[in-house]
């Protein structure tokens, strides 16, 4: 069985959630395929797979349908991202084979696979055979282990979009909407709401997240006051994560707010009131005032740092 994986590049690092992709399809399959448009052959060649497909225009990845019809009898793994819902959505079309989204286990049966899927916030996870030939399937993030060993010898081809021409958006700038770790790959997140009362008071949320090399996120009044930048906007209308570590700074965890992050492994609370709902989803909650409890949480990272240096 031949195993297609789509791989995505955030700045000049390959995401994570491509590269727990990639060590799935290199379990289950003899054959492994990438297929990416990261242009930058360094880049490229640390992927661990049989054959490196580059393509100019991932997004109508259905321009490439003849290329990627020869590896037949193929299964498709890819990250459950924004993009690879629309890739996945063609390749269907053209193969004709079912999507399953949201996965956090995947098992190769006899005849066919079983894979879990989450959903509902995490609430329900369904249990799903699946009896045909092949499938595309949509990873969650940090569900799976990323194995680096046994790097192979790939065969790494350039393909052209012969159709290119046909389309007219043409990106002129690309700008870093955040230069730090990126928010659905990071294993903490640091997470602040509208108890922070402004956006100068983010200067102590952004130390700690330097001192535990965390990303930083926001609820969505907070990105919409303009305080922190829409990217990092988590929830029900924002971006989804499943961190290992997810702290959640003077929020009070209404339901479109932990819709986004209610996965994440552990969920950290501090918040004034007792009463705030969050506390009801939360693994460790701290009850207090986040311009008391931050400040000295840092001097205590700073203090260990300095014992350690
Ligand atoms: C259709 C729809 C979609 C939505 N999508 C999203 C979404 O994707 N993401 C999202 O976040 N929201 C979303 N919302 C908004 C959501 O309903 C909440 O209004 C929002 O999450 C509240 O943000 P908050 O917790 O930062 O602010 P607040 O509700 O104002 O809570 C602030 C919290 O800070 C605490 N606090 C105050 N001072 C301190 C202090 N000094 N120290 C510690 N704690 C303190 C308070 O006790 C309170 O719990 C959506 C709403 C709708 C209707």
């Amino acid at each position: 069985m031949n195993c297609i994986v789509i791989v995505e590049k955030n700045d000049n690092k390959i995401e994570n959630s491509s590269l727990e992709c990639v060590s799935i399809a290199n379990k289950i399959s003899e054959n492994v395929i990438v297929v990416t448009d990261i242009q930058d052959e360094k880049i490229v060649k640390s992927i661990n797979a049989d054959t490196l497909l580059v393509i100019d225009d991932i997004d109508k990845i259905s321009l490439y349908n003849e290329e990627i019809k020869k590896y037949e009898d193929s299964i498709f793994i890819m990250s459950d991202s924004l993009i690879n819902k629309k890739i996945a959505s063609q390749l269907s079309e053209i193969f004709k084979l079912p999507v399953v989204s949201n996965i956090i286990n995947l098992k190769v049966l006899n005849s066919g696979f079983f894979c879990e899927s989450s959903s509902y916030n995490n609430n329900v996870i369904s249990g799903i055979n699946i009896q045909s030939g092949g499938c595309i399937f949509l990873i969650k993030n940090n569900s799976f282990e990323i194995h680096t060993s046994n790097h192979k010898e790939s065969e790494l081809i350039y393909l052209k979009s012969k159709r290119k021409h046909l389309f007219q958006i043409k990106i002129l700038e690309k700008k870093d909407v955040n230069n730090k770790i990126s928010l659905s790959d990071a294993k903490i997140v640091i997470s602040a709401g509208r108890g922070l009362k402004s956006s100068e008071n983010w200067e102590m949320i952004e130390k700690l997240a330097d001192l535990l090399g965390a990303a930083t996120a926001c609820s969505k009044p907070v990105s919409d006051l303009g305080w922190r930048p829409h990217s990092e906007h988590v929830g029900q209308t924002g971006i989804k994560i499943s961190p290992e570590i997810y702290f959640a700074i003077g929020i009070s965890g209404a339901i479109q707010h932990l819709a986004g992050v209610n996965s994440s492994k552990k969920i950290i609370v501090i918040n004034i009131d007792s009463d705030a709902p969050f506390f009801n989803n939360a693994d460790y909650g701290i009850i207090g005032d986040a311009f008391e409890i931050i400040p000295e949480i840092i001097q205590y990272l700073e203090k260990i740092k300095n014992v350690k240096s």
